[in-house]
């Protein structure tokens, strides 16, 4: 079934929409998400690009790595997507970012080497080694 599901910023100013179903939701530890997001690990949804749009002012974009575009709202900071070219067709929304982020329970763990020592995982997740996302079932 299709639902329709929203995310904002912490000040409103960016706001989106997406429809579901989502492709996946990951956990990752990759340094690059860690200092997006200043924490020391994110979860992310991947949503086709037919299934989203901003709703309200569009974000700033940041290219960390060639082919790797982040987002942010430009008024208060709050990270909200990533695109990578090497998983073309999708966006990756931050879950912290949803109205509603109990509903996007993460599937796996991807760059799980990159995961700080003192950071205790306990779910029995698959734990992934580098940033591709691959779901197996
Ligand atoms: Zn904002
Ligand atoms: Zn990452």
């Amino acid at each position: 079934m299709t639902e329709t599901c929203h995310g904002r910023c912490f000040c409103k100013a960016v706001s989106f929409e997406i429809l579901t179903p989502i492709r996946w939701s990951v956990t990752c530890h990759c340094e690059s998400c860690r200092r997006q997001c200043s924490a020391p690990m994110t979860t992310y949804i991947g949503v086709p690009d037919t299934q989203w749009k901003w709703t309200g002012a569009a974000p700033k974009v940041y290219r960390s790595s060639p082919g790797v575009e982040r987002t942010f709202c430009e008024n208060c900071g709050t990270p909200l997507s990533f695109r990578s070219e090497n998983m073309t067709g999708l966006m990756h929304f931050y879950v912290a970012a949803m109205e509603e982020p109990e509903r996007f329970e993460p599937q796996l763990h991807v760059a799980y080497e990159e995961k700080l020592s003192w950071l205790n995982i306990s779910d029995d997740l698959p734990k992934r080694e580098g940033p591709k996302v691959v779901i197996s079932d």
